[in-house]
């Protein structure tokens, strides 16, 4: 990190300010060249707040040469973080498609879409018992009934189960689900990402509506830093001003994260595209950007679902897509997990 000083600073409190630095546990090359006086720290600043030293009248900018996430980042681990979930790998050459429902509507509708994305080769079952819905009118879930037909599922299907915590206070209820997802709404609720970061269970971490690579980055690190290595990464599209589709999937996060983290990232392309025909294109992009799988909306019934049918493939369109997917994993040289 750079701290650059104003012209005028005073000797005294430059030192001042240099001795509080150092508090922080790093060390400082001072640097006065002719026209600006420089402080260069190094070692670990993670926890020298960028702010706090901008808030000083004797500093003219901060910059920082290395990203304030440690946990996360490749440089300090450099091989890709392989998360295992019963028995089946995400991450690391291997590439998972989770697919399932928006929501949890009923027993039959979840056995129903669950026995479909089983046969056609899906890795795991999502489902969402809690919806996070823009409108409190909107459907919102069956709630602990829906986490009981998902259990029941993966009773009958064998798949592990993939659903969206809405609060901390719900981690017992989720104790038996295979892959806790946080939601887009969710990704800087920092108090629930503090309690996933104290449980064990991995976490599928989508990003934010407007949130930038390195924000998303920063969460997963609160996740990390709880001691939870288990998180995998979800880009499901980000707002822009671009009105044809639901959300702009940001394609470029897969190499941009891969090259910045170890953390496995999936697509999710349902969400990006909001209309099930732009699904499968959009699909086929993460598996050449190198993407370490896909979470995919599949429905019964599209045009009856209470959550996101716009966007669902029914069981044949999502069998085609999985027959589409396989080549191209194969011809990627990824195994499909
Ligand atoms: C979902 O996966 O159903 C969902 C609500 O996704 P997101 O948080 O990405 O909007
Ligand atoms: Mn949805």
């Amino acid at each position: 990190m750079i701290v650059i000083l104003k012209p005028q600073a005073e000797a005294g409190r430059v030192s001042a300010l240099m001795e509080q630095i150092k508090r922080l546990g790093v060390d400082i090359h001072y640097s006065q060249g002719t026209t600006e006086t420089i402080l260069g720290l190094v070692g670990d600043t993670a926890h020298v707040d960028v702010d706090w030293l901008r808030a000083s009248d004797i500093v003219a900018d901060v910059r920082r040469v290395s990203e304030p996430y440690k946990l996360a980042n490749r440089r300090f681990h450099p091989q890709d973080t392989q998360v295992t979930v019963s028995g089946r790998r995400i991450g690391e050459g291997a590439f998972c498609v989770i697919a399932g429902p928006c929501s949890v509507e009923s027993e039959e509708q979840l056995l129903q879409v669950a026995s479909a994305v089983k046969a056609s080769g899906a890795t795991c079952l999502r489902g969402g018992a809690f919806k996070p819905r823009t409108s409190p009118y909107s459907f919102q879930g069956l709630e602990n009934e829906g986490l009981r037909l998902l259990l029941e599922a993966r009773r009958i299907t064998g798949l592990p189960i993939v659903t969206e915590i809405m609060s901390e206070t719900q981690l017992d209820d989720f104790a038996d689900v295979d892959i806790i997802q946080v939601g887009a709404r969710n990704m800087q609720n920092f108090r629930l990402l503090k309690a996933l970061g104290h449980s064990r269970k991995p976490v599928l971490l989508k990003r934010g509506l407007s949130a930038t690579i390195e924000e998303l980055l920063m969460s997963a690190e609160y996740v990390l830093a709880g001691g939870n290595p288990n998180v995998i990464l979800c880009e499901r599209g980000i707002r822009t001003f671009e009105k044809m589709i639901r959300n702009n999937l940001d394609i470029s996060a897969v190499p941009v994260i891969k090259e910045k983290s170890h953390l496995p990232v999936l697509i999710d392309p349902s969400h990006a595209a909001g209309i099930a025909w732009m699904v499968k294109p959009l699909a086929r992009t993460a598996v050449a950007a190198g993407a370490d799988g896909l979470m995919i909306e599949v429905h019964n019934n599209p045009s009856c679902a209470l959550c996101d049918g716009a966007q669902s493939l029914d069981p044949a369109q999502f069998d085609l897509l999985m027959q589409d997917i396989r080549r191209r994993a194969a011809f990627e040289e990824k195994v499909m997990s």
